[in-house]
């Protein structure tokens, strides 16, 4: 059994989980944050507008 170097690589990929964001309502925008660095009136930082909460899949932070 020599299986002990072929898994090295995989480990090195980031580990992606469920992510709760907020991300612009305008589809042509790319704004979003994640959920705890929202801004208290939930405006994209991007043009401003609304926000609505959403799931991303995120590197693990
Ligand atoms: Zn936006």
């Amino acid at each position: 059994m020599f299986f002990g170097k072929r898994a090295k690589d995989e480990e090195i990929e980031n580990i992606l989980v469920d992510t709760e964001i907020y991300s612009c309502i305008d589809e042509s925008c790319i704004g979003w944050m994640r959920k705890e660095f929202v801004t208290a009136d939930l405006l994209c930082p991007m043009c401003g507008n609304e926000m609505i909460q959403g799931v991303r899949e995120l590197p693990k932070i």
